[in-house]
């Protein structure tokens, strides 16, 4: 477990094209003194915080000030796997780059850049009662535990069915980290209507016809679809703010059900604790 604050050795840049408005983004990341993970765009800074998200229909998005930033739930997986609690990130767009789908490219920028240690000690999160929230037949629950341990089940049509995956060495099981994000033809078109997935591509998302998965190199993971669940809860956890330790599982939980198990989490002061 990592014990103290971290941030990146050295500054470095990414580029990509935003997976909902198709246009090039450019990020710099920056070290960063104070704990969190905080965006900043058009001058104005917006924490990466469960408290910032305004919607979470197709992925996670922060506001703050009038300016938002949407899809930063890949990125906050990487820093989450990179170990790194605080850093600065200067986004030109309004959209985080989806380039594979995954969060591999992130975390091989933050790998590339270093990790730089401070002396202060980091800060986590320990689930101290169980906290759950429900939405139809979705799910998700936190209870307490010393390490973070994860299970996930989707329910999706054939030919995925139902996938369920239990994941108790996070930081180490790095399937999680190139697990792409995915979606069903037949969802693509209404989606497109909506002006979104205008980015989108066989590049960077899985898309599963009606036999079989249309990409020409098929997945790179058997359990792939629910990795890349599994991959967005993980982003999501760390808008908390901290390394959370605690056993969550999660049935059919995404973005909006994620960011109400925080909220619901950090309304009653007896739900956690912060040292
Ligand atoms: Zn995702």
């Amino acid at each position: 477990m990592i014990k103290r604050q971290t941030t990146i050795n050295r500054v470095f840049k990414l580029s990509g094209i935003g997976l909902h408005s198709g246009h090039p983004v450019n990020l710099e990341f920056l070290p960063r003194r104070e704990q969190g993970i905080v965006f900043v765009m058009q001058g104005v800074h917006i924490p990466a915080r469960y408290d910032h998200v305004s919607d979470t229909r197709l992925s996670t998005l922060i506001t703050e000030g009038g300016i938002s930033i949407s899809t930063i739930e890949h990125l906050m997986a990487a820093f989450y796997y990179a170990g790194i609690t605080n850093c600065l990130v200067y986004i030109d767009g309004p959209e985080v780059p989806i380039l594979d789908g995954s969060a591999w490219e992130f975390y091989q920028g933050m790998w590339k850049a270093g990790v730089y240690e401070f002396t202060e000690e980091q800060v986590y999160l320990k689930v101290m009662q169980p906290v759950e929230v429900r939405q139809g037949d979705a799910w998700i629950r936190i209870r307490p535990l010393n390490t973070l341990d994860i299970t996930m089940t989707i329910e999706f049509r054939q030919p995925v069915g139902m996938q369920r995956r239990r994941v108790t060495d996070v930081e180490n099981t790095f399937s999680i980290l190139n697990s792409r994000t995915f979606t069903m033809q037949e969802e693509i078109e209404a989606i497109k209507k909506m002006g979104l997935a205008k980015g989108g591509s066989l590049d960077n998302a899985v898309v599963i016809g009606e036999d079989d998965v249309l990409n020409p190199q098929g997945l790179r993971y058997r359990k792939e679809l629910v990795n890349h669940k599994i991959l967005d809860l993980i982003g999501d956890l760390y808008t908390s703010g901290y390394r959370i330790l605690g056993k969550v599982e999660a049935h059919k939980s995404g973005h909006q059900l994620n960011n109400q198990l925080l909220r619901k989490l950090f309304s009653d002061p007896a739900s956690y604790q912060i040292y």
